[in-house]
Formats: C-alpha cells, sequence, structure tokens
C-alpha cells in the first residue's frame, strides 16, 4: 500500500490541473483498493454545497450534477462529522439519499473520508462497493491516509486552476491567504524571482520574439550537448558500461526530435522557452514517474538532471532581463534580504513570500523597510503569478490577483488613511516620549540596513537597540574585510551620535545563512547559531570587534550584543576576546573606550539566569522574537504553526517580567529589541513592566510613541496586572483591544480593518 501511495502521490505532485488531478485520485484508488466506486466531492464555497467532481464507476454524466449541501446525504454526514462513515448498507442509514443520475442503487457498501487542509474541509473521498460488506480497517486507514495527503494537492490545484492560463481575457479576481508580515497595503505589478535550475519553480513567461526564442532554445540545446559530449569523452577511461549508457541515453534525448518539437511548438504559442522547456520536461518525468518498471522510473530522474541541465543556459544567458515595473510587488518561494536589495528602492512597494512567517528575518527587514507584506501564502501558485496586477495586504495577510475596480478601490482608499494616518503620527515625532504623568521611556530603533538610519531618525529616534550586523554580511559574497566592516559601522555610528548604537556581534544560523558560509544541519534553529558560531570562529568574532571598537574612535556611542548567549561561560569568553581586541587597539593607538557589553534574552536557560547574566554584564536586551519561539516550542518561520506563535502567551509575559526583575535587582538595565516592542499594544505592557527601552523597527516607532503619550503609567500597570490574570493569547489580545477602543486609539491597533 505504501509504494502504491507514493506513486500515486509522485504522480500527482506532476500534475497541475485540478480536472487532472481529481481524474487520477479517482483511477489510481479504485485501481489500488480494487473497489467498484471511487468519487470526489468538492466544497463550493458559493453554495456551501459538496458537489460530485470526478467518478470512476458512477455514471460520469452526473459529473457536476450532483451537488449535497452540508449534513445532507451520506457525503453531506461525512463532511459535517468531519471523520470516516463506513457502511455495509449505505441503503439502510437514515441519511442515505438517493440521485438517479449517478446509478448508485448498485452499490451497497460504503466509505467517505473527509479530506482537510488547514482544519477545513476541501471535500469528500468516497469508495464503494457492491457486495454488502464493510470495508476493513486498514482499507480505512489507507483511504484516510491517502485523503490527509491528498489535500494539500488538491488546495493547490484548486487555485492554480482557478489563475487562469497566461493570455486569457477573462481573468478573474482571486484571493489567496497568508500571514500578516509587514502592515500596510501595497497595489502593484508581481515580479516573480526564483532559484535557478528548479525545474518546478520557472515563472510562467511570454516571449516577445517567438523566431529569436527558438533559435535560443536550440542554441541551450546544443550547449548542454557538447556538454554531455565533454563529459563522456573525459570520463570514457573511468566509466563502466552502465554508467557510459547513461551518457548515450542523455545525449539521444537531447536528439530527440519530439521533445524539441514539443517545446517549440509551445514557444510558437508565446511562452518563453524556460517555462515551455519546464513543462515539457514535467510532462516527462511524470510519464517515467508513473511506470510500473522500477528501471524508467528511475529515469524520471536522469530526465530531471537533463532537464536542469538546458535550464541553467536558458536561464544564464536568458534573452530577457529582469524590467522592474514602478510598483514592484517581489514574490517568491522563500525571499532573502538579497532579492530585496536587487529591486531598485524607489520601485520595491510590496513583498508576497510562499515560506516564511510573520517573524521570519525577511519580514522583519521589510518592516524595517516600511515595506507591506505577506508571508506564509502556503497555496499561492506563485510562478504563475509574474506581470499581474496584484494587492498586498499586510495587515490581514491577503493577497488579490487581477483585483476588480471595486476591490481596488477599497484598497486605494485604505491606502490614502494610512497616508493620513502617517501625517497624524508625525505630529509626535518631536515630542518626548513619555506617558500622560511624565513617565520616560526611550524608544530606540532597530536597524541592518544603512537606509533604515534616515528614516529612523526622521522619526525622532533616540538610540539603536539593535544593529543587526549580519545584514552586510549577507549582501557580499565572501565574509567583508575588517576594513569593509568599520567602514560600515562607522556610517552607523555617525548617523546616530551622540546616541547609542547597539551593535550585535554576527547572529548567522538559524534561518539566516551565509551564502559563501552554508551551514546545513537537520535542526538549524537549535544547532550551530549567534555566539556559538563566533565562538569556535574567534578570528571572525575578533576581527568584527576590531572593526566596531575602530569605529568607534572619537564617537563612543558603541554598545556591544551578544546574540543567542545560553551559558554563562559563553559570556565570559566573550567578554574576554572584547577586551582582548579593545587592548590591542590600544597598542595600535587607537583612542578608543570600552563599549558597554550586554547579552541577548532569547534563550529560556537564559531567563532562568537572568539574575547571573545581569551581575556580569552591562545591560541584558530580550530578544522576544526568539524567545517566543524557544518558550512556546513553536518555529517562527513555519506558516502552519503560525497561529500558536504569539508574544502575548502568558509564559512568555512572565519570561519578560522575571527578566526586569533580575536586572531592577542587580541594577542593570534592560531593554527588548524583538517585533514585540513596536506593537503599540505590547508596548504598554512593557513599559508597566519596567523595560528602559523599547528597541522596535522604525515603521513602529511613531505609533508607540502616541501611544504611550495617550496613557498614565499607572493605569498601563493596572492594564498588565489584568493581563497577567488572564488563561492565553487570546484573551490577552481581546482585553487589550477593548481598552484601546475604550482610550479611542482603536485605529492606531487596528489599521486596514476596514476590509
Ligand atoms: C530576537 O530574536 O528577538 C531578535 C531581536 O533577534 P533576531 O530577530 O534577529 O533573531
Ligand atoms: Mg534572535
Amino acid at each position: 500500500m505504501l509504494s502504491s501511495l507514493r506513486s500515486i502521490v509522485q504522480e500527482l505532485n506532476a500534475t497541475q490541473d485540478l480536472e487532472s488531478v481529481l481524474t487520477i485520485i479517482v483511477r489510481r484508488v479504485r485501481e489500488t483498493m480494487a473497489t467498484q466506486v471511487c468519487s470526489i466531492y468538492l466544497h463550493e464555497e458559493k453554495s456551501h454545497a459538496y458537489t460530485l467532481m470526478a467518478t470512476e464507476g458512477l455514471n460520469p454524466e452526473s459529473v457536476g450534477q450532483v451537488s449535497l449541501s452540508a449534513n445532507r446525504g451520506l457525503v453531506g454526514l461525512v463532511a459535517s462529522r468531519e471523520e470516516a462513515i463506513n457502511l455495509d448498507d449505505a441503503e439502510a442509514h437514515p441519511n442515505f439519499e438517493y440521485f438517479p443520475e449517478t446509478g448508485e442503487e448498485r452499490y451497497s457498501s460504503f466509505l467517505g473520508v473527509p479530506i482537510i487542509h488547514h482544519r477545513a474541509v476541501l471535500g469528500v473521498l468516497v469508495v464503494q462497493q457492491t457486495s454488502k460488506r464493510r470495508f476493513d480497517e486498514g482499507e480505512e486507514a489507507f483511504l484516510i491516509t491517502m485523503s490527509a495527503q491528498l489535500a494539500g494537492i488538491i488546495a493547490h490545484a484548486e487555485v492554480t486552476g482557478a489563475l487562469v492560463s497566461m493570455g486569457s481575457q477573462a481573468v478573474k479576481e482571486l484571493k489567496f491567504v497568508g500571514i500578516a508580515g509587514a502592515q500596510g497595503v501595497a497595489i502593484g505589478d508581481a515580479v516573480v524571482v526564483t532559484p535557478l535550475s528548479d525545474l518546478n519553480a520557472v515563472p510562467l513567461q511570454q516571449c516577445d520574439d517567438v523566431d529569436a526564442e527558438i533559435r535560443f532554445f536550440n542554441q541551450c540545446l546544443a550547449a548542454v550537448r557538447e556538454d554531455v559530449r565533454h563529459f563522456s569523452l573525459q570520463l570514457e577511461e573511468r566509466l563502466n558500461k552502465e554508467e557510459q549508457m547513461l551518457f548515450e541515453a542523455y545525449a539521444s534525448l537531447l536528439d530527440d526530435a519530439a521533445l524539441g518539437r514539443e517545446v517549440i511548438e509551445q514557444i510558437k504559442q508565446g511562452y518563453a522557452a524556460q517555462y515551455a522547456w519546464s513543462t515539457v520536461i514535467g510532462e516527462h518525468v511524470k510519464t517515467f514517474q508513473s511506470m510500473s518498471d522500477p528501471y524508467f522510473r528511475e529515469r524520471a530522474t536522469d530526465v530531471q538532471d537533463l532537464g536542469r541541465r538546458v535550464l541553467a543556459y536558458l536561464q544564464q544567458s536568458t534573452q530577457t532581463k529582469v524590467v522592474y515595473p514602478d510598483a514592484t510587488i517581489l514574490v517568491g518561494e522563500d525571499l532573502t534580504a538579497s532579492d530585496l536589495a536587487e529591486v531598485p528602492k524607489e520601485k520595491l512597494v510590496g513583498l508576497i513570500s510562499v515560506k516564511g512567517s510573520g517573524n521570519s528575518h525577511v519580514a522583519i527587514l521589510a518592516r524595517s523597510m516600511g515595506i507591506p507584506t505577506v508571508m506564509g501564502a502556503v497555496d499561492l501558485p506563485f510562478t504563475r503569478l509574474d506581470g499581474r496586477h496584484v494587492i498586498v495586504d499586510g495587515y490581514h495577510g491577503h493577497v488579490y490577483s487581477d483585483p476588480g475596480d471595486q476591490l481596488l478601490k477599497h484598497y486605494q482608499e485604505i491606502a490614502e488613511e494610512d497616508l493620513q494616518m502617517a501625517a497624524v503620527l508625525d505630529a509626535v515625532k518631536d515630542l518626548p516620549s513619555e506617558t500622560l504623568d511624565n513617565h520616560r521611556v526611550s524608544l530606540w530603533v532597530n536597524t541592518g540596513l544603512i537606509a533604515d538610519a534616515q528614516m529612523s531618525l526622521d522619526r525622532g529616534a533616540e538610540g539603536v537597540g539593535l544593529f543587526r550586523t549580519e545584514v552586510p554580511f549577507m549582501l557580499r559574497d565572501r565574509f567583508p574585510s575588517e576594513e569593509e566592516q568599520r567602514a560600515v559601522y562607522r556610517e552607523q555610528l555617525e548617523a546616530f551620535a551622540p546616541h547609542p548604537v547597539t551593535m550585535r556581534t554576527l547572529d548567522i544560523g538559524g534561518d539566516k545563512s551565509l551564502p559563501y558560509f552554508p551551514i546545513q544541519e537537520d535542526n538549524p534553529f537549535l544547532g550551530w547559531r549567534g555566539i556559538r558560531v563566533t565562538l569556535d570562529h574567534p578570528e571572525i568574532f575578533l576581527s568584527q570587534t576590531r572593526a566596531m571598537l575602530k569605529a568607534s574612535e572619537g564617537l563612543d556611542n558603541l554598545r556591544i550584543l551578544l546574540p543567542m548567549v545560553s551559558t554563562l561561560p559563553e559570556l565570559e569568553i566573550a567578554q574576554m576576546l572584547v577586551n582582548r581586541a579593545f587592548m590591542e587597539l590600544i597598542d595600535e593607538g587607537f583612542s578608543i573606550q570600552m563599549p558597554q557589553i550586554g547579552v541577548m534574552v532569547e534563550v529560556p536557560s537564559a531567563v532562568y539566569q537572568a539574575r547571573e547574566f545581569a551581575a556580569k554584564a552591562d545591560f541584558l536586551s530580550v530578544g522576544s522574537n526568539d524567545l517566543t519561539q524557544y518558550l512556546l516550542a513553536v518555529d517562527r518561520n513555519n506558516p502552519r504553526v503560525a497561529d500558536l506563535y504569539g508574544a502575548m502567551h502568558p509564559a512568555v509575559l512572565r519570561a519578560l517580567q522575571q527578566v526586569v526583575d533580575c536586572c531592577r535587582a542587580e541594577g542593570k538595565p534592560v531593554s527588548i529589541c524583538g517585533e514585540m516592542a513596536g506593537d503599540p499594544k505590547a508596548a504598554l505592557l512593557l513599559v508597566a513592566m519596567g523595560f528602559d527601552v523599547l528597541s522596535m523597527s522604525a515603521s513602529g516607532l511613531l505609533k508607540v510613541k502616541s501611544v504611550l503619550r495617550g496613557i498614565k503609567l499607572e493605569e498601563a500597570k493596572e492594564l498588565l496586572d489584568q493581563v497577567m490574570a488572564l488563561p492565553d493569547a487570546e484573551s490577552i489580545n481581546i482585553c487589550l483591544d477593548k481598552v484601546m477602543r475604550r482610550v479611542g486609539l482603536g485605529r492606531i491597533f487596528n489599521p486596514g480593518a476596514a476590509e
């Protein structure tokens, strides 16, 4: 059964359109279970009914004709109960409903299982047979397993099918749901970025000049043919007969007139060579994968490999250079900081990433740049979005393709309202950040790009609580030299002087990798991250801290922050290394001051040892993004568990209070530089807890300031007491929303609520 399951899923993975997906499922499930009927009913959002969409065994004419509302018939019952129903005599069941057009009266036994994706019932998968016998446990378990695996594929095919094919006039407005990444609304044109040589991620694109595209395709094919010939000659003596045959098979595939013809046919229809090649290869891979002979099934890998080689040529020397529209919405499976850097700054208005979640680093970067972003749009067939008009709703995490006039108008109004709100907020820019009863709170910013500095200063930032030094490391193709680093750090320190700038030592690992220093691990968030990497590479740590110290000469506004510290010896060794760098530079004649050294509290062990860390360090700064993920055991990047990730969880709030209390006891300052500091609701609680500094993305600064200026510290403390007694994040959020509305600050907390 397992191998049938695998081969069905493999066959489906290479299939795009919904109709073919459903047809394959009913055919293969019926075959594998040796039943007489297999059918699929899918849920229709508008009518709330379950409609027969594919069948093997029932009258094919009834497809699309039979529809049951939830709770009607056995199919409706499976859907509403969200569990399998297994009957030896379906007709005897009180819910049985007879549809003469299906011809199903002949079938006595019925097994129906719900198809559930992201907690929603997409449809029902049914098998039936004539004999009056209950399906056995094994069969039931198989169908449930099948359905669980199929749900994602069906959901994907549904949305892909809905995005009408290129060139058609009948475009339809579609909505895709993801996770809010950075607030705001963007309306623009999608530009899809894809990793090179990935056959499954080639954007659907047109070509302008068909003849030139065909010539270009033939050149690339010839180049790969030449490569293959070259390899096989080079390796001739070392290859055994079987391996030589592989090269011959490769060469013959490339010479296969049929393959080239299919691609050229597609190019003639206006498709770009890359896209045409990837779809034709996809079809061939699918054919090989579905063969029962293991030898031929294996050949699918060869076709894929060859496909990637040709694609690499097509992409390397692609005819068309990316032209970024004036309002570019960058779309990718897993966007990175360098993808963002490719787009001219003034043209980038929105971001959509299929992977990642609200606290992934690319979302944090987007927030600091003020670019509306949707993350974790897992069902988005992103390769089909290239060139389409889209709306990014970064408030709710929604994406709309080909929006109609009414929707456009609605979002233009929200964008307009946002501008007005920005003007209102601008008014507090130069006012002190203090509560109604004059309690001062320092509002600092998190930066990573030089561009952040101006925006932060424009918004009245009083310091930098976190400069993510890994960003300049990510934008290069090798480690920056000490001098290159010094120049970057100097610019940052100068921009903010005399305000303090807290520079974090290199924090790579987890979801932040450097292309020139790859870290491959099964469990990267629990692996070689942050201080663990740099203490294992003191040369990196030393050159970085030397660069920071040199950069601070004459400014003396540097503070150094250590990420991912989980043990006291890590702090001690880091302090010793900074001290060494400092002494070296003094010996070299630099006139510098020893900076304060702080520890990030972002793992549970640091919470429990906060007192000891506070005693040894100069200050503590809570990294609530990681602390939340490690306390709740919820990956901050995984959209599947995004609902469970939340800094308002009572356990996180209690941990924060504990850290503040430990710092108080040691007389050391405490700040917070995770994203929650920029959430105005959370900021109230943090101030009440006693944090000295809130450090946030520049985009949140003015909102936080206006909220603090609208409330008394005493009120915030009462609110904190109330919140600390609540059992879960949801009730805490509801409670805070209510309070905010009461004091007239609702719009700041719920921007874009008009949806
Ligand atoms: C944090 O973890 O809260 C933090 C500020 O660091 P980063 O988001 O860069 O991991
Ligand atoms: Mg962190």
